[in-house]
């Protein structure tokens, strides 16, 4: 069996075992460690990494993590699956999405990998910002052992449970028959998880490479690591819904099924229902304000609008009407997560729509001057 050893986390086929890998140490004498949970079958397999609540107020993921990552499943398993229930300790404990030492956004802090560009000048790039140092361990850690790549978030707090698959970049084209084959096996492992998530294809290739999301857990994972990976959001952010639990566990096991970890069968999500689109969707922050006003949303999460139609009410602080009193969508397609705050700004988005994917899941690598 592969022996893995992560901290003080060990594996042991047939057992779970826990431990904690020192991220960071902390200038008031103690250590920001990483738990660590390996499930290791008895037979050999792949590897499979399970991680979650990177941002620290995203919480769903450390549940499904505890009801996968169990004595019981050790025992079925053909492989090892590894957890880290929290990516940003520090995060969880103040219930805010970015860690204590670090005010900006963890997600986007791994290593530049294959898009890092040669800039001798940047002394900054000597000198890692601490969650840098943190992500930089974290990618080490599955550039060493894993085979499979899930991560655990949450959207908004009125969102659906959502899969996302990444763009995958190639550089020239001897790269693009590989990459093709990297976004089928990522298409494999979100087809997979199935019914738990509805699928959608993250931004277009140029905002996904502006949004830094080649440095996100999964986008590094994938795209610099090449190892097969994806975000799942699952919708009701700030609270673990036991019914979201309970279905992401099953959308879990039934990954680790198709990887040929897991030999029951697959299993039914019937806890909530997600839209099955007729045709591939992106991820489309839409409808936009165009006045500062106090909002109001007149549709669902996972709901199918048309094109005209009203998605939210906006009004002054008085309750006049702003314009026409609406804010209607351009396009046709599904509600994905609609926005939490009351107030809004001109060109800011009510919510976040699933529309149709016009754009290739692969991508040539932007250029490096
Ligand atoms: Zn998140």
């Amino acid at each position: 069996m592969k022996k893995i050893e992560i901290g003080t986390a060990k594996s042991e086929p047939g057992k779970l075992t826990y431990g904690f890998v020192d991220a960071l140490e902390l200038p008031t004498g103690t250590q920001d460690k990483l738990a660590v949970m390996i499930a290791q079958g008895k037979e050999d397999g792949p590897t499979f990494f399970i991680t979650a609540n990177i941002h620290g107020n995203e919480l769903t993921g450390i549940g499904v993590i505890h009801d996968v990552v169990t004595q019981e499943l050790a025992e079925q398993l053909k492989g090892t699956v590894v957890a880290i229930p929290s990516l940003n300790p520090t995060g969880l404990r103040l219930y805010q999405r970015y860690p204590e030492y670090q005010d900006a956004d963890p997600n986007r802090q791994f290593p530049e990998g294959r898009f890092a560009k040669p800039d001798q000048d940047d002394e900054d790039k000597k000198f890692p910002k601490p969650y840098e140092q943190v992500a930089n361990l974290i990618y080490s850690i599955l550039e060493k052992y894993a085979n499979y790549h899930l991560d655990f978030h949450n959207h908004t707090l009125r969102s659906i449970p959502y899969s996302i698959m990444d763009r995958i970049f190639y550089d020239g084209d001897d790269e693009k028959e590989e990459a093709k084959k990297l976004a089928a096996k990522q298409l494999g492992m979100i087809e997979a998880y199935g019914a738990a998530a509805m699928v959608a294809s993250d931004f277009p290739p140029k905002k996904y490479i502006n949004l830094k999301y080649h440095r996100s857990c999964s986008g590094a994972v994938l795209n610099s690591l090449r190892i097969p990976a994806f975000t799942v959001e699952m919708g009701s952010n700030n609270v673990l819904l036991p019914d979201i639990i309970s279905g992401s566990v099953k959308g879990t096991k039934n990954v680790l099924r198709w990887a040929g970890m897991l030999e029951s069968p697959m299993e039914k999500v019937t806890e909530f229902t997600v839209p099955a689109p007729e045709h591939r969707v992106r991820r489309f922050e839409h409808p936009r304000s165009e006045h500062s006003g106090i909002v109001r949303l007149l549709v669902e999460p996972g709901e199918k609008v048309t094109k005209g139609q009203a998605i939210a009410k906006i009004t002054d602080i008085h309750g006049k009407p702003l314009g026409d009193g609406f804010i209607r969508t351009d396009h046709d397609g599904y509600m994905i997560a609609l926005k939490d705050e009351v107030t809004i700004y001109p060109n800011e988005h009510v919510a976040e729509m699933g529309i149709k994917d016009e754009y290739d899941m692969i991508a040539p690598m932007p250029p490096k001057k």
